[in-house]
């Protein structure tokens, strides 16, 4: 069976078997417009499956996908930004109450952010967004590592860290923290075991999630 068979018969099991589970949530959803309490800002990579990984339901999760879950920093030169407007849209227009930066083990992009990326046409776009992963790359390298894997897995870490960061560069954002209207947070998925960690700002260091507190604001 092809690739795209397979959606339209996972489209029929869930119309036939699995619709009516969320038929109630989606009217109202419908009815009254969708209302998430979390962006959730995450890698295109197909290993990552949001709703499967965290039982979320159809209204709870805006998310958004690019590659690398990078923030680029606020910048008002009008072009045409898609991660920056999903950003604005999920906190001037849906009042989300957080922001979960999500990065995950055995990411491409950060394991490019060592490659040579060709210099063509055809490279163009993804060698400039890459340089989202610059800063975090520079952290890294301070450190010494045991194996190829810990520097990765650091690498991504530290990259989830910069990307928080720069969501502070975003006035919107800005204006919600310093009213505790919003919260910011860093986690990260080991594809193995679907484990998550988060950053806890209070020890500075990523910790198992189920160890999360609901009162550490960012
Ligand atoms: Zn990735």
């Amino acid at each position: 069976m092809n690739a795209i068979k397979n959606l339209i018969r996972g489209n029929e099991l869930f119309k036939n078997y699995h619709y009516a589970d969320y038929e109630d949530e989606i009217k109202e959803l419908i009815k009254h417009g969708q209302k998430p309490d979390i962006l959730f800002i995450s890698c295109c990579d197909s290993r990552i499956t949001p709703d499967l990984m965290l039982g979320s339901k159809p209204g709870d999760l805006f998310i958004l996908r690019n590659i690398g879950n990078f923030v680029p920093p606020y910048d008002n030169d009008l072009s045409y930004h898609g991660s920056a407007s999903a950003i604005e849209y999920a906190v001037s227009v849906l009042n989300v109450k957080h922001i979960i930066v999500c990065g995950h083990s055995y990411c491409g992009a950060c394991k490019s952010a060592f490659e040579e990326i060709p210099n063509t046409q055809n490279y163009k776009n993804i060698k400039k967004w890459l340089k989202l992963a610059d800063e975090a790359k520079k952290i890294t390298l301070r450190d010494t590592y045991k194996t190829e894997f810990d520097m990765a897995q650091a690498m991504e870490k530290n990259s989830v860290l910069c990307q928080k960061k720069n969501l502070h560069t975003y006035p919107a954002i800005k204006e919600k923290l310093l009213k505790n209207e919003i919260q910011l947070h860093a986690w990260y998925i080991h594809l193995e075991g679907a484990k998550i960690e988060y950053y806890n700002n209070e020890i500075n260091k990523y910790e198992d999630i189920s160890l999360y507190q609901d009162n550490i604001f960012s």
